[in-house]
């Protein structure tokens, strides 16, 4: 069992209106059984394209999951379909009838007629228990290909997969995983990245490797599908090896690892410190550095020097040059490095100064445009950005902050720490 198709049933889905949640959950939890989801569809509560599907799914994956469409209602129409494509009639199910009236006693009232039609299941299919809500489940082969249809209430199918469905496919999956890393890396735009490691991507490979993009950030996804853990965890490991050994100094985290932790993780252990100076990234990379727990033993603080007045009154920017040079300049930045590591007695300082537009750019400075000045114990050093003149000014922010954090930590690598 390789591959499975997830496939939600609910018009209010397809519309947009309600979040496809079950998908991603279900595709989680398949992973780790080493069944790799190729495909989600999600269908409109009309018979005929549910049945279209359903076909189509049989006849492509090893495996099919449905959620929705098991309610009480006329637009709930998956039984019908399934039977449909099974060629099988739908037949009542007593204990399900029962589970029915029961849930209803239980709650003291009578169960309503039309819900019925939730004690129905195509002939020769397995009703699989609803221990949380009413609709059972139904287990059923479609063809030769096996298909469970979840009622499509997030907290009913997660009870459901977890119970009645998980352990059959983990007999039938005998320890397989598919297991994911992601090596996260700054510096390379995702086709320069992509150009350098074109051999490892290439469709069909175990590991899979692929990459995702993000503000300046591109992550490079392994996925290793193996018969057991420990056979996956190790081919995980050579792809990272193979994949660090060309990307080198871009690679900076792994998973969930973002330029803020890796930066605030290497100042702790050389036991330097830290403050910024910004300016059209209004306080981000402050807000960045200050969301990780313990980043008071590095961050000292961070000014906001918006206003000209602001970056001299502050920052000491001597006013003659923010009139000779612009506020957006490289003498500039370089100047709120060295004046915010002065006033806050840091090692290092980041400091931005840029045009976030979408306004206020021109032929010479265009929207886009940012200097980031670096401040450390031995230089202060200046970069000019262009992140594109008609960038959104979120992404030209975000940006920036990325951007800025990265010098940083480049600046730290390769340093002996801690300092005596
Ligand atoms: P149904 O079983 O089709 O009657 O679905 C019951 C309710 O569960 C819907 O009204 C949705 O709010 C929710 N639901 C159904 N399918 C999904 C899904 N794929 N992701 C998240 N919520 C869902
Ligand atoms: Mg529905």
């Amino acid at each position: 069992m390789r591959t499975a198709w997830i496939v939600s049933i609910g018009t209010e889905l397809a519309l947009g209106q309600t979040v496809d949640t079950n998908s991603a959950w279900l595709a989680h939890r398949l992973r780790a059984l080493g069944i790799r989801p190729t495909r989600h569809a999600t269908v409109a509560d009309e018979e005929p394209d549910i049945v279209a599907v359903l076909r189509q799914a049989a006849d492509a994956a090893d495996l099919v999951l449905v959620t929705g469409g098991l309610g009480p209602t006329a637009d709930d129409l998956t039984r019908h379909a399934l039977a449909a494509v099974a060629g099988v009639p739908l037949e009542e199910h007593a204990p399900s009838l029962a589970h029915l009236h029961a849930f209803f006693g239980a709650r003291g009232r009578m169960m309503p007629p039309a819900n019925a039609v939730q004690a129905l299941i195509p002939r020769g299919a397995r009703a699989l228990p609803n221990a949380v809500g009413t609709a059972p489940g139904i287990a059923i082969r479609l063809g030769r290909t096996p298909c469970y249809a979840l009622p499509g209430v997030p907290l009913e199918m997660y009870a459901m997969f977890t119970g009645s469905v998980e352990p059959e496919l983990r007999a039938a999956t005998a320890g397989a995983v598919l297991l994911c890393r992601k090596l996260n890396t700054f510096g390379l735009g995702e086709s320069e990245l992509g150009a350098l490691i074109a051999d490892l991507m290439a469709r069909g490979r175990n590991p899979e490797v692929g990459t995702t993009a993000g503000y300046g950030v591109v992550g490079v996804r392994i996925n290793a599908a193996g018969p057991d853990e420990t056979t996956a965890r190790r081919m995980l490991d050579q792809a990272e090896a193979e994949l660090r050994a060309r990307l080198g100094e871009i690679v900076f985290g792994v998973d969930d690892e973002t330029l803020a932790v890796v930066v605030g993780r290497r100042l702790a252990a050389l036991g330097r410190t830290v403050s910024t100076a910004e300016s059209c990234t209004g306080g981000m990379i402050a807000a960045a550095l200050t969301d990780i727990p313990g980043s008071s033993a590095y961050f000292r603080g961070g000014v906001v020097a918006y206003a000209n007045e602001a970056k001299t009154a502050v920052l000491a920017v001597p006013a003659e040059r923010i009139a000779r040079h612009g506020a957006v300049s490289a003498p500039v930045a370089e100047a709120m490095a060295a004046g915010v590591a002065a006033r806050l007695g840091t090692d290092y300082a980041l400091a931005v100064t840029g045009i976030a537009g979408p306004t206020g750019g021109t032929a010479d400075k265009p929207v886009g445009l940012v200097f980031i000045g670096l401040r450390t114990p031995r230089e202060t050093t200046v970069r000019e950005f262009r992140f594109g003149h008609d960038a959104p000014r979120d992404v030209i922010r975000q940006r920036a902050t990325h951007a800025a954090l990265n010098m940083l930590r480049l600046a730290m690598t390769g340093i002996e720490g801690p300092r005596d």
